[in-house]
């Protein structure tokens, strides 16, 4: 049998792209043992790792144990010499990191919307420049976007951005205009799922949701290893689905919706109105009883005190998520839940209530097994999952 050229160079980069996954996601690691991994012949083995190595993507370090004979040289992946730009737009601002191969953040940068200027393209290059600017002698590759809202990947636009009011806007040609660099965009939870395959809790894991709780709620499904994106790009909308009958109306039109019941905002809200209805919080102390003042540290804070007046609104927060994952679990039966976002922080706060919804109201045979867990890239996977829309680009997982 034989290849044709365009074979041989697929498999070459098929080859490559497996080497760097097992240096990744199990290095520091000999050549031999990759070889075994991978079933593929030493040879193969070592000229692509001498690329690698050349690229500045894997270095080798010291040696490790002999399994007689000569002792291996381990490589592993380099730390800082080639590195990603992982910007997370949200409903008030931008926020964008310099992020290496093994997901450590070199520079993070904030900037809040000016919202009445209307030109939110602006305040994203601002971060952007901002954040390169902090990092010297670095590689960049690419600039990867976590946008809000719903992103239609083939034709790489914001298709909808309720926050923003935006309607089929082209964020990735203004960009890479600007910034000289290639632009891959995604939705903000879908890059934040796959930032968990690469850095997370879900390596080696092929189906599982990623719920992104944070000022609205969303979530990003892997299915076999891919992103789940459905006919038009508008898949995984936990945040409206119903969890209360004749609830307040959302952003989206309907009534009752998660995201009027789960978010940051929602918490904040029905912590201010319970003080006002004479229930004692800790966190009214903490802002010295402007409550106008209370955010999500506050919260954090009195919920750390113990104060029964907070536990229970997150508690409640988590019976409600649970709620609309039991549906998840029922429909996709998945491995594995992450709960990340900026709520993720108050995530100890609402995990007992949310499993016990999430398994109590889900079929058995859907939820055994499931397992519930907080992100560890917590505040950061807004940021890291989209540097790793670049890092997916150049090293396409298996
Ligand atoms: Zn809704």
């Amino acid at each position: 049998m034989g290849y044709n050229t365009g074979d041989k160079q697929l498999i070459k980069e098929i080859n490559k792209a497996s080497i760097f996954q097992v240096v990744h996601d199990i290095g520091p690691i000999s050549r031999a043992d990759i070889a075994k991994i991978l079933k593929l012949t030493s040879a193969t083995v070592s000229s692509n790792m001498a690329e690698l190595i050349d690229e500045g993507i894997v270095k080798e370090i010291g040696t490790g144990v002999s399994s007689g004979g000569r002792k291996p040289v381990l490589v592993t992946i380099s730390d800082s010499s080639v590195c990603f730009l992982g910007v997370d737009i949200h409903k008030d601002g931008a926020e964008a990191a310099v992020v290496s191969l093994t997901g450590r953040i070199l520079a993070i940068a904030e900037q809040p919307f000016q919202h009445e200027t209307g030109n939110f393209e602006h305040d994203v290059l601002a971060c952007i420049r901002a954040v390169r600017g902090m990092v010297q002698g670095v590689e960049v590759k690419s600039i990867g976007i976590g946008m809000h809202g719903i992103v239609d990947t083939t034709k790489s636009i914001s298709v909808f951005a309720p926050a923003m009011a935006l309607r089929n806007f082209d964020l990735k040609t203004f960009i890479e205009r600007e910034e000289h660099l290639p632009v891959y965009i995604d939705n903000d939870a879908n890059a934040m799922a796959l930032g968990e395959s690469w850095f997370g809790q879900a390596k080696q894991v092929k189906n599982y949701v990623f719920l992104n709780v944070g000022r609205g709620i969303g979530s990003g499904i892997v299915l076999n290893g891919e992103v789940f994106r459905g006919s038009r790009y508008a898949a995984g909308e936990i945040g409206h689905i119903r969890v209360v009958d004749n609830g307040i109306q959302c952003v989206c039109g309907k009534y009752g919706c998660l995201d009027t019941v789960a978010t940051e905002y929602t918490v904040i809200r029905d912590t201010i109105s319970a003080i006002h209805t004479g229930i004692k919080s800790e966190a009214a102390r903490l802002v010295s009883g402007n409550l106008g003042a209370i955010n999500i540290d506050t919260i954090l804070k009195a919920a750390a005190s113990g104060d029964d007046c907070v536990l229970d609104i997150l508690n409640k927060t988590g019976r409600y998520i649970g709620v609309a994952l039991s549906y998840m679990i029922n429909i996709l039966n998945p491995e594995m839940i992450i709960l990340g976002g900026s709520m993720s922080r108050l995530g100890e706060y609402m995990m007992d209530s949310l499993q016990e919804a999430a398994i109590s109201l889900s079929m058995k045979e859907c939820s055994d097994g499931v397992k519930i867990v907080l992100s560890t890239l917590r505040g950061n996977a807004g940021v890291v999952g989209a540097a790793t829309l670049g890092m997916r680009n150049l090293f396409p997982r298996a």
